[in-house]
């Protein structure tokens, strides 16, 4: 017999993973100790040399499914004597923290517990080792009761004897509770405070289907829901949240009712199931009510994932309900319940809460099939503060991230630990959100900034951030190009690091020459890029407002390329604009007033969808690419023409003949799949030239135009047919949301090969 210590690393804590080792321990008769470590679970056992091959086999083999185990270290030590096997405290040995569990949808067993556990019958909080609320509920680790927001609920002595019974499934379970001593929802109506999990369910049924709005709380924040099959009821809550097109999600009571008003495939099934439990966009059926996509054709759909979201289908006549954060004007979503009384006390019908503070709030995180899988576009609840593991060592930068779907990254040794979908950092709430965040993470994952990565954007608010955090820390500031950042956080994510053909796509990104791009070919490493091809420059005019009116591209893509003369006013563009807007814009842009040079696709495709009258103006982010998406008509492999030459593609034709097809009553849906098919084509075209001259056969695609999956599989199954190697986002959003990991990779980079 020898004693031997184990260390497990990966995702081990607040997954139930000391009592499985425990288990496995007990079973095979072994003797030691299991215990959390910062950086994972620490084993001690005594052990034939037979056993423990066969202990290390199972950890490997059978762990608990919501847990990762990445390595496993043993070595032998000098005999200990153990008596029995047993679970030991929570040491806090070191600095390297890099795993806080995300929350977890609640599991099969507590459902069914829920209704035979006599003190947790319809206990609408239910949870246990293998699921329930974990990195909303965390203050700081280790993760133990105390640390989290749970410390204030004492336990009563049944959920005590649970806690501490290791063959038990909430041994340990951090969270645990029930109707005797855990947090209970309250439901405020007409001025006054209902209790009772029983009734509030009941009334928040009635009030959905009776066509009301209610406010309810949720894991990582409140959400705003509704009949979704009552066009009535989601009209209204459009108009309350000053949101007039994005469009909602919505939660169906199960996987057939997903069926009923979708078309998904079996991945999304599985991933829709799955415990992560994201919003995934989904080929709709027009059946939700038509204010819940607005025009688009596919729809957000999630599953139940709180133990009070099956009650209330329970009782809920509909099967779909529109289920949207509650967040005002772009504001983060509302976590506070004075708050959420305040703000949505004022139009929804009723607001449910419980008495658990949320400590980091979380969305709901987003996802869509593209090329064969399940991509992650915005990641939150269910998947942060997930590490990504990354092959170089990034320990102390920090990445700030982008201006728009803003999460920022710190590095802690091959690990970045990206933060939760922070949104847009365009007023005081988000930017708040963004520095609390930071706080909080740099506490909990005892992180200590080294260097600092920033955009090349001055004016960004995470820019802003990102210098004076260095000025307080007495480090360098780097800053990254975005486009660069694009590509290499999609190579950091698929583990490479040699240079690659990377394919930029986005709206806006600063470039090195003080104009906008977003339509980049470039052949870099994770050190530095060379431009080597990009879309042709087009000015328009109006700064911001360039992305919220596409009609501003419309007409500056026609001017360029057909002339002024060419232009007519029986064009749906001129219809919609107006003679003397269409004269004045003109002006402007001649004159260069207040006037930016875009080589973006994001502005192209808003010019094409405004000339065809797809969108005139956006009432949200990417709403004319989503518009000209959602209109490309089957069947059509036919194209236009564009140039390349001297490194640069230009639409030009594609925009004469689009006018031409207008002209010839050509449906704007058929003008759509020709002109995805166009772009798709340059694209090659432009990748295989710039291979052609370097040799380079790795290609990376990223940037938030790759989200278009018409776009995206038309463009890899081509590269694929080939030869090309495509890389491409798995977990890590193609759009901002992914940027931080791509501004740590380059400045990890730089500082390995010395030259920062
Ligand atoms: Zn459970
Ligand atoms: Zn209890």
């Amino acid at each position: 017999m020898k004693t031997f210590v184990i260390e497990i690393e990966g995702l081990v804590q607040g997954v139930g993973f000391r009592p499985f080792v425990y288990k496995l321990a007990s079973s095979m008769g072994l003797e030691g100790t299991v215990e959390n470590l910062n950086t994972g679970v620490r084993v001690m056992v005594n052990s034939s040399n037979e056993s423990l091959e066969k202990f290390i086999e199972k950890i490997w083999s059978d762990p608990p499914l919501q847990s990762q185990v990445e390595s496993v270290v043993v070595n032998e030590v000098s005999p200990v004597y153990f008596s029995g096997f047993s679970i030991i405290t929570s040491s806090n040995l070191s600095e390297e923290v890099t795993r806080i569990s995300p929350d977890i949808a609640v599991c099969d067993n507590c459902l069914a517990d829920m209704e035979k556990q006599e003190h947790r019958i319809g206990y609408p909080l239910i949870n246990c080792t293998n699921c329930g609320p974990r990195f909303s509920i965390i203050k700081g680790l280790p993760y133990d009761r105390p640390l989290t927001t749970m410390s204030r609920f004492k336990m009563c002595k049944q959920c005590s004897i649970e806690y501490n019974n290791p063959n038990d499934r909430r041994f340990h379970a951090q969270p645990v509770a029930c109707n005797n001593c855990g947090p209970v929802y309250s439901m405020l109506i007409d001025e006054s405070e209902i209790k009772g999990a029983n009734d509030i369910i009941e009334r928040t049924a009635e009030i959905i289907d009776g066509g009301g709005i209610v406010a309810l709380k949720g894991t990582g924040g409140y959400h705003l829901v509704c009949d979704a099959l009552n066009e009535d009821a989601v009209a209204s809550l459009r108009k309350a949240k000053e949101r007039e097109g994005k469009p909602f999600a919505v939660m169906c009571r199960d996987i057939d009712c997903v069926k009923e008003i979708t078309r998904p495939g079996e991945e999304e099934i599985e991933t829709l199931k799955s415990w992560h439990k994201p919003v995934l966009i989904i080929q709709g059926k027009d059946i939700v009510a038509p204010s819940v996509s607005n025009g688009l054709r596919t729809v957000g759909v999630i599953l139940p994932y709180m133990p009070f979201h099956y009650l209330l289908f329970s009782k809920l006549n509909t099967g779909v309900i529109v289920f949207t954060s509650a967040n005002l004007a772009e504001e983060p979503v509302i976590t506070d319940d004075e708050e959420a009384k305040d703000k949505l006390g004022s139009f929804a019908d009723a607001v449910v809460k419980y008495n658990r503070e949320i400590y980091n709030r979380t969305d709901d995180s987003v996802g869509r099939y593209i090329a064969g899988e399940v991509r992650i576009i915005r990641r939150s609840r269910g998947y942060a503060p997930t590490p990504v593991k990354i092959r170089f060592n990034a320990e102390g930068v920090f990445g700030a991230g982008a201006e728009l779907t803003n999460c920022f990254g710190m590095g802690k040794g091959q690990n970045l630990i990206l933060s939760q979908h922070i949104g847009d950092l365009k007023n005081a709430a988000t930017s708040e959100f963004f520095a609390t965040a930071y706080s909080r993470f740099a506490g909990m994952f005892r992180f200590q900034p080294e260097i600092v990565a920033r955009d090349l954007h001055p004016d960004y608010l995470s820019s802003v951030f990102a210098e004076k955090l260095a000025m307080e820390s007495c480090v360098p500031v780097h800053m990254v190009q975005h486009h660069h950042a694009h590509i290499t956080s999609c190579m950091a994510e698929n583990g490479i690091s040699s240079k690659v053909i990377g394919v930029a796509m986005d709206g806006v990104g600063l470039g090195s020459d003080g104009k906008i791009w977003g339509g980049e070919f470039l052949i870099a490493d994770l050190c530095d890029f060379s431009r080597i091809m990009h879309f042709d420059y087009v000015p328009v005019a109006g700064g911001d407002y360039a992305s919220k009116e596409p009609w501003r591209s419309g007409l500056s893509w026609l001017i360029k390329y057909l002339g002024e003369d060419a232009i007519s006013d029986d064009m749906p563009i001129i219809k919609n604009t107006g003679h003397e807007k269409f004269k004045l814009y003109t002006e402007l842009v001649e004159k260069e007033i207040n006037t930016s040079y875009y080589s973006s696709a994001g502005r192209l495709f808003d010019a094409v969808a405004a000339i065809t009258g797809l969108c005139h103006t956006a009432k949200f982010h990417s709403e004319a690419p989503m518009r000209l998406e959602a209109a490309i008509c089957k069947g059509i492999n036919t194209h236009y023409g564009y140039d390349i030459s001297r490194g640069i593609i230009s639409f030009g034709k594609t925009i004469g003949e689009i006018v031409h097809d207008l002209k010839a009553g050509i449906s704007p849906g058929e003008i759509s799949a020709r002109f995805h098919n166009t772009v798709a084509r340059a694209v090659v075209d432009g990748i295989m030239r710039v291979s052609d001259i370097s040799g380079i056969k790795d290609i990376v695609l990223s940037g938030g135009t790759f989200q278009n999956r018409y776009l995206t599989e038309k463009i890899i199954s081509e590269l694929l047919s080939g030869k090309f190697y495509v890389y491409y986002h798995h977990n890590i959003p193609v759009n901002d949301g992914g940027l931080a990991l791509g501004q740590v990779a380059v400045a990890a980079a730089r500082r390995d090969t010395g030259m920062i």
